[in-house]
């Protein structure tokens, strides 16, 4: 470029600047994997700061994870050479986080709610469940949280859900009676779920248009990364917040002293490739980008079609791979890095044999000047990583999980985060009986509910019932241990009371506090498990983490840093610096990019995965993850299998996937096992010869195909209006249609959550028919066979 040529816009290719340089209502930008759809986005906002046509308050971008959040932040700072106060950048929970603590006291919540993860949300429902002895009927903690959460993402509430629901079918009233109370214990504790932080967001601006108003101000550029994996909420919120204002009457104006001028909707930037959407199950909607231009009329496209990450050989298998879904526009991917190494493929014997290979692999890596952080390691299954991890710990391979049994996802840390909450949020019973009895104070499980139902009763919160327990005629010594347990929290609110002498407490004081008082760690320590000092060593971890968080943020208080915990997603534990390799699930790899990446496990059952080969979309889904994961490798890629795989408690034959012979073979150099030398040659897998993976005797699903190219849900919801799509009883009332089902006593079945197990009766007629089970695991229970997931064996 020239001298005088825009920074923002030099090292950008035309189509790129045209992307950075629109002016007008909204933009769309759909192009393939690694083509600089992100990059787009950041030199957009730098430029429009930079040309003083928005300030960065009004500017709102919606990334996928945190860490990208905080790496789009750093850039604009780094193209306009300071750090630009105000600006939003964040995923749309911490946007809604943050709406939300400001305007929850709108309808009935305070700004100290709690923030459910989905481990609490199941631990509700599993009490809820048992309550209305619902288990007997089926129902499962993780069917039900699955359920209600799809509702969720398509904006439905237990009243919405209950007015389509089918009422002669008392597993549906069941299910809503369920929804209900969840939402009720919800409510009550002054919680969100995660699902609840957008879709209250939205409803919030629907039913305050003042509040909205405000935000329709404030937010005059909105751009959103990773738009294909949007759901149908987060559509809705981008839709609210989008919306004009219009001028005010005049006399309403005079009277309320405010502005009046309209404003048009804000300007909108989404970038997406629908090619790696990969959150269908989470209700990720690819119709969003497809009906871009029909929902935001006047919107200008822009296509990207140079890929500046990866090497042409890469490029060309991401490609063949994913020319075999139907239903979608083609676009190649070109690049002129140039072809670069074939991709690398290797069969092992075992998930060990094959976790040897990346060691093995990783050590030449590092022999011709590849640094280990810039190498990473994927698979569809988080227990995948065992083998790979007793591998590279043998061999020195320094290495970090991303998004495994997470930190704040242990038992201990869920202990100590819930007298912080309990401390936040007096209203939050879920937090309150979590700490009742932990450590152990001779509180039992019929005190716990006895404080609940009092509380119930007085129309109470659980804290003020712990605080008039000597009003239950419990023992002395549990009413003492209650109260003592009450006053500790007590005192933790009062310190966080800024009007006091010293100012209010930091979090880090809370945290000491509550320790001590508690006995926690010390009763850890003095414990006889082994994993307790491990334990104890964990919450002292979190201690440090508080004091971390007050160094960076010295006015940050206790509600701050919850949130900032609640909001940590998978990816976020990157650590930048670290000199490891990165390990992680294909769904965490989205929108990251490594010079070399191994993609483990490319076999049937695992990619696709065995529970999406029979979906539905199932295996068009698994297929854009593999895609997801080909194009994150800049330079080198290596696909790995084995012949036999440990999983799901048994050693089994492992065939190759069936999309490695979507590969040409000539991008691919095989490797063999070092054992297997004789037994072939340096070829594909033996069974990729055959007609189709797999080959002969193998299992039939493998051969299943109909689900890629013809999928009723994707032939329902094709053509309709977005309003009408209530899928989640659509597939219901389609996938789980067993009326016809012979059963009698005497029949084995299997159920999808309880496993095998033998009919001891059968009762009723017609749909309403109930089998009696008695399961080899599970215990007995009663189903009701039009809908129950069985089948007969
Ligand atoms: P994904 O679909 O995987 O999210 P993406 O489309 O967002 O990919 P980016 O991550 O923005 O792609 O860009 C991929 C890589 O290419 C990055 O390293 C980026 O810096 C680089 N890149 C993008 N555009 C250009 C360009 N015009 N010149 C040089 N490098 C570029
Ligand atoms: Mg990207």
């Amino acid at each position: 470029g020239g001298v005088d040529e825009d920074p923002l816009l030099a090292g950008l290719n035309p189509e790129q600047r045209t992307a950075v340089e629109y002016r007008g209502p909204a933009l769309l930008i759909v192009a393939g994997a690694g083509s600089g759809k992100t990059r787009v986005l950041t030199h957009r906002i730098a430029s429009l700061i930079e040309s003083r046509e928005a300030w960065p308050s009004q500017i709102l971008a919606i990334t996928f994870t945190n860490k990208a959040a905080a790496e789009m932040r750093e850039r604009v700072g780094a193209l306009l050479g300071q750090v630009a106060e105000g600006m939003w950048i964040s995923t749309f929970h911490s946007a809604c986080v943050r709406i939300l603590r400001r305007e929850a006291e709108n309808f009935g919540f305070t700004k100290s709610f709690t923030i459910y993860d989905s481990h609490d949300s199941r631990t509700l429902i599993k009490r809820i469940i048992k309550d209305l002895q619902a288990d007997t009927y089926g129902f499962t903690v993780a069917g039900v949280a699955g359920k209600i959460s799809k509702l969720k993402n398509e904006l439905a509430d237990a009243d919405s859900y209950a007015r389509t629901a089918n009422f002669n079918d008392p597993q549906e009233e069941l299910f809503v009676q369920i929804f209900r109370q969840y939402t009720r214990s919800l409510n009550a504790a002054n919680a969100f779920d995660f699902d609840d932080l957008i879709g209250q967001t939205v409803y919030l601006f629907r039913a305050f248009p003042h509040v909205a108003e405000h935000y329709r101000r404030r937010f005059r550029h909105i751009l959103v990364d990773e738009y294909q994996d949007t759901n149908h909420a987060q559509y809705a919120l981008i839709h609210e917040l989008t919306r004009p204002v219009p001028e005010a009457n005049k006399a309403e104006a005079a009277s309320s002293g405010h502005r009046t001028a309209g404003l048009p909707g804000a300007s909108l930037t989404v970038v997406g490739d629908s090619d790696q959407s990969i959150y269908a199950f989470r209700g990720a909607d690819v119709r969003n980008i497809v009906e871009f231009e029909r929902d935001f009329p006047g919107a200008t496209v822009v296509l990207l079609e140079q890929n500046y990450r990866s090497t042409q050989n890469i490029l060309a298998a991401a490609n063949a791979v994913i020319q075999n879904n139907f239903d979608r526009k083609d676009k190649k991917l070109w690049t002129d890095i140039g072809d670069g190494d074939k991709i690398t493929g290797f069969t092992g014997y075992s998930g060990h044999d094959e976790a040897q290979f990346v060691a093995d692999e990783i050590a030449k890596l590092r022999d011709s000047g590849t640094a280990y952080k810039d190498i990473a390691v994927f698979y569809r299954t988080n227990a995948q990583t065992r083998a790979l991890e007793e591998i590279f710990i043998r061999s020195a391979v320094p290495y970090r999980v991303l998004g495994g049994t997470r930190f704040y996802e242990r038992a201990e840390i869920k202990d100590v985060l819930a007298y912080l909450i309990a401390v936040a949020n007096p209203r939050d019973a879920l937090a309150l009986r979590r700490i009742l009895n932990t450590p152990k104070r001779g509180i039992g499980p019929a005190t716990e509910t006895a404080l609940a139902v009092f509380a119930e009763n007085n129309d109470i919160s659980y804290r003020d019932a712990m605080r008039r327990a000597n009003e239950l005629g419990l023992g002395p010594k549990v009413t003492g241990a209650i109260l003592d347990l009450a006053d500790l929290l007590d005192l933790a609110t009062e310190m966080l009371d800024p009007e006091r002498e010293d100012g209010a407490a930091t979090v880090s004081e809370i945290l000491t506090l509550l320790l001590e008082r508690s006995k926690y760690v010390q009763t850890l320590r003095a414990g006889r498990d082994p994993q307790d000092e491990a334990r104890a060593e964990n919450v002292e971890e979190l201690v440090a983490v508080t004091k971390e968080f007050q160094k960076n943020n010295p006015e940050g208080g206790l509600l701050d840093f919850l949130t900032e915990v609640s909001l940590v997603a998978a990816v976020d534990e990157l650590d930048d610096s670290s000199g490891t390799v990165s390990l992680m699930t294909l769904h965490t790899a989205k929108g990251l990019e490594y010079e070399a990446v191994f993609l483990t496990g490319v076999e049937e059952d695992l990619l696709p995965h065995r529970m999406s080969a029979s979906e539905p979309g199932g295996p068009a889904e698994e297929r854009r993850l593999f895609y997801v994961g080909i194009t994150r490798a800049r330079r080198r890629l290596y696909l790995s299998l084995a012949m036999t795989r440990a999983q799901f408690g048994e050693t089994a034959v492992a065939m190759p996937s069936r999309y490695l012979q979507e590969i040409p073979a000539e991008l691919i150099d095989w490797k063999q096992s070092p054992g297997m030398a004789n037994s072939r040659g340096g070829t594909q897998p033996r069974a990729l010869n055959s007609n189709r993976p797999g080959g002969g005797s193998y299992n039939s699903r493998s051969a299943i195909r109909s689900g890629d190219s013809l999928s009723f849900r994707d032939q329902d919801r094709a053509g309709l209006p977005r309003a009408k799509v209530e899928w989640p009883n659509r597939v219901t009332a389609q996938v789980r249609d067993n009326g016809d089902l012979e059963l009698q006593a005497g029949d084995r079945i299997r159920h999808a959550d309880f496993g095998e197990g033998r009919v001891s009766a059968v009762t009723g007629e017609g749909t309403k028919r109930v089998a009696h089970v008695a399961f080899d695991a599970a215990g007995s229970k009663k189903l009701l066979i039009k809908i129950a997931p069985i089948e007969k064996i």
